[in-house]
C-alpha cells in the first residue's frame, strides 16, 4: 500500500468524517496523476483494517491488512482493465489486454455482492478508471448502484467524469480531490530523488505522479530544444524544428506547446506565469507586439491540434504545421 502523498491530508480528515456514515456510491475525481486511485486504496484498508491507528490509517499488521497486502481480502474488489492489471503481459488467449472494464467483470461481481461481509463489517469495490467502462459494463454497474447490499461502498475513481452515465453519478457522493500545491509537490519529488523537480513538476502539467513517473522526463532533451527554438521565433526553423521532434510523443509536444502560448497569454494579460517562472523577461518581449487575440487563437488551434494529436498519420506534418502558425503569430 502506498502511504498517503503529502498532498492529501486534507482529503484524508475530509474522508475520516465521511468513514463515520459512508455512502453507498463514492466518486473520487481530480485531475490525472494526483494520487486518487492510491488514496481510494487507502481509505479502503483503512475501512478493513480491524485496528486502524488514531489518523484512521490501516495498521498493517492485522490479518485484515495481511490479506489486503496479499490482494486476498474476501471484502475487497479492485477492478480495472486487463491492461492495467496485467500491466504488459498478454492474456490466456494470446489477445491484447484490454483497456475496458468489461461487463464480465461486472458481472463477476455479482457473485460478490450476493455474498454477505466476511469479516461482518464493510465490503469495498474500488473502480478504476471509471470512465474505462463500456456502456454494457456501466449499465450493469448501475443495477448494483441502485439496490446495494447493505455495508457495501462502491469508489469510483476517475479523471473525466463527464464520460460516465448520469444515472451513475446521480447515485454518488462526489469527492472532489484537492488540487497538490506547487511547492509540497516540489518537496516531495525532491524526496523521491527528482533532480529537477521544479521543471518536472511544470512539464508534468502539476501532476506530481506523471512527473515522477518520467512522462516528463522523457524527451527532456525534446523540450529543452522546442523552448530554445520557441524563445526565437525569428531564426525558428520550422522543418529542422519538426523532424527532430517527429518521433516524440505527440500529445506530449503539443502540450508543451500549450504550456508555453499559456505562459504568453498570461504574461500579456496578467504580467504573470505559470509554467516557466524563470522566462519572464524573455516571454514579456516576445508578446510585446502580439494581440491577445492572436495568441488566444494560437490557443485555440492547440487544443484542437491536441485532440487530432492521438491519430495524426504523419508527426513531421503536424508538428511543421503548428510550428508554421506559431512563428507566423510571433514575428508579425
Ligand atoms: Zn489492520
Amino acid at each position: 500500500m502506498a502511504a498517503l502523498y503529502p498532498w492529501q491530508k486534507n482529503d484524508w480528515q475530509r474522508l475520516q468524517e465521511l468513514s463515520k456514515r459512508p455512502p453507498q456510491g463514492l466518486l473520487f475525481k481530480g485531475g490525472k496523476g494526483i494520487g486518487k486511485l492510491d488514496l481510494a486504496v487507502n481509505f479502503a484498508h483503512s475501512l478493513l483494517c480491524q485496528k486502524p491507528q488514531a489518523s484512521g490509517i490501516a495498521c498493517g499488521v492485522c490479518p485484515a491488512c495481511h490479506w489486503l497486502a496479499q490482494g486476498s481480502h474476501p471484502d475487497f474488489r479492485l477492478l480495472q482493465p486487463d491492461a492495467l492489471s496485467l500491466a504488459g503481459e498478454e492474456t490466456e488467449s494470446g489477445k491484447k489486454p484490454s483497456k475496458q472494464i468489461t461487463v464480465e467483470q461486472v458481472r463477476e461481481l455479482a457473485d460478490f455482492l450476493g455474498l454477505s461481509a466476511h469479516q461482518g463489517g464493510m465490503r469495498v469495490v474500488v473502480i478504476f478508471p471509471a470512465e474505462a467502462m463500456n456502456s454494457n459494463a456501466a449499465n450493469a454497474l448501475l443495477k448494483s448502484l441502485e439496490e446495494p447490499p447493505p455495508n457495501m461502498l462502491f469508489i469510483l475513481v476517475t479523471h473525466k467524469p463527464q464520460q460516465l452515465l448520469p444515472t451513475i453519478l446521480s447515485r454518488c457522493v462526489s469527492f472532489t480531490l484537492s488540487v497538490p500545491d506547487a511547492p509540497t509537490a516540489i518537496c516531495w519529488l525532491h524526496e523521491q530523488g527528482i533532480k529537477n523537480p521544479e521543471q518536472a513538476l511544470a512539464a508534468a502539467g502539476f501532476s506530481p505522479l506523471l512527473a515522477l513517473q518520467g512522462d516528463a522526463q522523457t524527451g527532456t532533451d525534446e523540450r529543452a530544444k522546442l523552448l530554445s527554438a520557441l524563445r526565437q521565433p525569428a531564426s525558428l526553423d520550422v522543418f529542422a524544428l519538426a523532424e527532430m521532434l517527429q518521433k516524440t510523443e505527440q500529445v506530449l509536444v503539443v502540450q508543451w506547446l500549450q504550456q508555453w502560448c499559456y505562459d504568453l497569454a498570461a504574461m500579456k494579460l496578467a504580467g504573470s506565469l505559470r509554467y516557466h517562472t524563470d522566462e519572464a523577461e524573455a516571454i514579456k518581449k516576445l508578446v510585446a507586439s502580439v494581440a491577445p487575440l492572436e495568441l488566444a487563437r494560437l490557443q485555440k488551434l492547440l487544443q484542437t491540434a491536441k485532440r487530432e494529436a492521438q491519430h495524426t498519420l504523419n508527426p513531421k506534418l503536424f508538428f511543421e504545421s503548428l510550428l508554421l502558425a506559431y512563428r507566423q503569430l510571433l514575428t508579425v
